[in-house]
C-alpha cells in the first residue's frame, strides 16, 4: 500500500518550505535554485517546464501552460526574508 502524494511537478521535486511548511516546488535558475510555491495561483507568473521555469509575462492565454502558473515562494513565504538571510 503506498499513500499517492505529489512528489514532482514538471520535473522539479516536491520539498516541505523550512520555514512555514508550504508544499514548494525547487527550480533550477541561474545556478541556484529558486524556491516556487507547488499550488498554482491565479495571479502566478513563472511557469514550471521540463526542471526549470520560465517567467511568463502578461499572459493572456493561460491555456498554453496546462500545468498552470506558479508565484515564487519568495513572495507568499512568510518568512521570506528568513530565507534570503539564511545562504
Ligand atoms: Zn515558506
Amino acid at each position: 500500500m503506498t499513500e499517492r502524494v505529489l512528489v514532482e511537478i514538471a520535473g522539479c521535486r516536491v520539498v516541505k518550505c523550512s520555514s512555514c511548511h508550504a508544499d514548494i516546488i525547487f527550480a533550477p535558475h541561474r545556478g541556484s535554485l529558486m524556491p516556487i510555491d507547488a499550488e498554482t495561483h491565479p495571479a502566478g507568473n513563472l511557469a514550471v517546464i521540463d526542471g526549470t521555469y520560465v517567467i511568463v509575462r502578461e499572459c493572456n492565454h493561460p491555456e498554453m501552460f496546462p500545468g498552470g502558473l506558479r508565484r515564487s515562494h519568495f513572495a507568499t513565504c512568510p518568512a521570506a526574508a528568513k530565507h534570503r538571510k539564511r545562504a
